[in-house]
């Protein structure tokens, strides 16, 4: 039995993967993929302290894990598919089987999310992304767009306009909700082009990959298609947690109600990272919540140590 069982191998989780096991508890950690979580996706990350030339998401990532596995925590790689979270002992089942823990701190982070169209689906992999750095070399010297326009998308089709011909950003609004810095070297790149108030509302394909978009203008109504070889959807993430519906309080979009003591509605429970309901999902801010998390839990075993060992 695990003292701290971590689902999720994000910034959030190894922090806490780190500070559990420097703290001397038992400590496990559960991924499905690899370490880094949505951050290992990230080309080029500039505002995480420490990297004065910025560093890619991958490699902090794996050097997240390296440092907490060198106190001694352990990566269980395996897909969470079933936890039970209520009473002293917690059990997560895993596509590799059952863990047992005293608390578990759930970092599973989200997910990037759809547009909803028809045949998004069937084109995922054919012409249809949801992740530009992963991706995108196979758009070299092609016509590709970008659908979104936060910080995720305004990087995407910044790394995009490196290597494609022309990139379109299609955005449903007049501004974009991407940082100054970011739009400032987009409106720089001279093969990008925006198209405001509007939004993919078609897919259209040729031999079972995509062949164009269609664009529908929100102010006007009018639609028309553009010819390109790629789409990147970047219009947010929504949180990895159907797996606690049911058993922790959730909010309307489905992040677990948690506050910086990153408490769950049930006792031995956190909730670190961008699962968690806040005002800022950064890498920073998932790093800090994955030490609080180790915080919060560790005074929940002292106390549950005190009262007698939990039975299973
Ligand atoms: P986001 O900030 O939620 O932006 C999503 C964008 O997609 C918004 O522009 C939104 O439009 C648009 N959108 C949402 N639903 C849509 C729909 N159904 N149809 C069309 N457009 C839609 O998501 P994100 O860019 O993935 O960023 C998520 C978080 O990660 C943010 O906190 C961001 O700062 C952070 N992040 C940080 C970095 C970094 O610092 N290096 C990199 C990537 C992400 P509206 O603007 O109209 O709402």
């Amino acid at each position: 039995m695990y003292d701290i069982l971590i689902i999720g191998g994000g910034p959030g989780g190894y922090t806490a993967a780190l500070y559990g096991a420097r703290a001397g508890f038992d400590t496990a950690l559960v991924e499905k993929l690899s370490p880094g979580g949505q951050m290992a996706l990230t080309s080029q990350i500039d505002n995480y302290p420490g990297f004065p030339e910025g560093i890619d998401g991958f490699t902090l990532g794996d050097n997240m894990r390296k440092q907490a596995e060198r106190f001694g925590a352990v990566t269980i790689y395996g897909e969470a598919v079933k936890a039970e979270l209520d009473g002293d002992v917690k059990r997560v089942h895993t596509d590799g089987g059952e863990l047992l823990a005293r608390s578990v701190i759930i970092a599973a982070g989200s997910v990037p999310r759809k547009l909803g169209l028809a045949d998004e689906e069937a084109l995922t992999g054919h012409g249809v992304g949801y992740c530009a750095v992963c991706d995108g070399m196979f758009y070299r010297g092609k016509d590709v767009a970008v659908a979104g326009g936060g910080e995720t998308a305004v990087a995407d089709a910044l790394f995009l306009s490196r290597i494609c011909r022309k990139v379109y950003v299609i955005h449903r609004r007049d501004s974009l909700r991407a940082s100054r810095a970011s739009q400032e070297a987009l409106f720089q790149a001279e093969n990008v082009e925006v198209i405001w108030d509007s939004n993919v509302t078609g897919l259209d394909s040729l031999d079972g990959k995509l062949s164009g978009i269609r664009v529908t203008d929100k102010k006007t109504g009018e639609t028309r298609s553009i010819s390109c070889s790629g789409l990147f959807i970047a219009v947010g993430q929504q949180p990895s947690s159907e797996l606690f519906t049911g058993q922790l309080e959730t909010d309307k979009n489905g992040y677990i109600v948690a506050g910086e003591d990153t408490k769950t509605s049930l006792p031995g429970v956190f909730a670190a990272g961008d699962i968690r309901t806040k005002e800022v999902r950064q890498v920073v801010t998932a790093v800090a919540d994955g030490a609080c998390a180790v915080h919060s839990a560790g005074e929940y075993l002292k106390e549950t140590a005190s009262c007698g060992t939990p039975s299973e």
